[in-house]
């Protein structure tokens, strides 16, 4: 049985000092793979210095996340445009729109550059690693970011998987517009917080094929680890919990989640 952590940020200062270590416990844990999101300006050289560093193990996603919007200069753009050629580079993220971080970059700003994104995906062809975050009940981000994928967003048939929506904590009208873009539901340490069952019960409707798994390190650690730093170790825990609550064995959302993860990165 393995699992795939598919959202990980191991590049984060937060592993300055044990990353090596930290990715061997990852392997030993069953994790085989860990995809290394790289989502401002200095972080993309990291993100795939470790894709080749650890070649069997890892792969790179470029892109700008929504907060650093502000930051998306054409110098960037022409530079992006460069590294997505890269065989390590393996889609475009994450990227989206989030209403928490307005006072980094504002809406505007932050519906160009995702506009620019959506292109770059076409033109590149590679799958999209989406961050949707709403500010209390206003779904509008939402909304606003399905439709610009439903005007602007060509993905290649040759994708098995275009895209997937990242952290996904939503209920399940917001699973369904997403699941009929394409999408699949990226599942991590919010789906096992107490006041989250309304996570939990779109997700169960949406179904175990359209998932995958990730942790979103060093980030939201699952329920009973709250507190302390997230790592891919913790990726069969959060598979445990996702399993036991769809009344499935875990080795068969291994399996899903694992081969999904795989035809969305385009991985072997
Ligand atoms: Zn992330």
């Amino acid at each position: 049985m393995t699992f795939i952590d598919s959202h990980a940020h191991l590049c984060d200062p937060a592993f300055d000092t044990d990353r090596e270590q930290t990715i061997a416990r990852v392997l030993a844990a069953g994790v085989s793979h860990f995809i290394e999101i790289a989502c401002q300006v200095d972080e993309w050289n990291g993100g795939l210095a470790l894709a080749e560093k650890y070649p069997a193990h890892c792969a790179a996603v470029l892109g700008i996340h929504p907060e650093f919007a502000r930051t998306y200069t054409p110098q960037a753009h022409a530079r992006l445009t460069q590294l997505l050629k890269d065989p390590h580079a393996v889609a475009v993220g994450e990227i989206g729109l989030d209403y928490v971080y307005l006072h980094e970059s504002d809406k505007d700003t932050q519906i160009h550059v995702l506009e620019q994104m959506l292109q770059l995906a076409n033109d590149v062809q590679k799958p999209i690693v989406l961050h949707v975050r709403r500010e209390g009940e206003d779904y509008e981000p939402y909304e606003r970011t399905f439709d610009m994928l439903r005007h602007l967003w060509k993905p290649s048939k040759s994708l098995k998987k275009p895209g997937v929506l990242h952290c996904f904590s939503a209920g399940y009208d917001t699973a369904k517009e997403a699941l009929d873009l394409g999408l699949l539901l990226g599942i991590n340490g919010c789906f096992t917080y107490k006041k989250n069952e309304y996570i939990r019960e779109a997700v169960k409707k949406a179904g175990v094929d359209k998932l995958i798994l990730e942790t979103d390190c060093p980030y939201l650690s699952p329920q009973g680890k709250r507190g302390t730093r997230n790592d891919p170790s913790n990726i069969p825990l959060i598979g445990q919990w996702v399993a036991d609550y769809l009344d499935i064995p875990v080795e068969k959302l291994a399996e899903i989640t694992t081969q999904n993860t795989l035809d969305l990165y385009g991985l072997k």
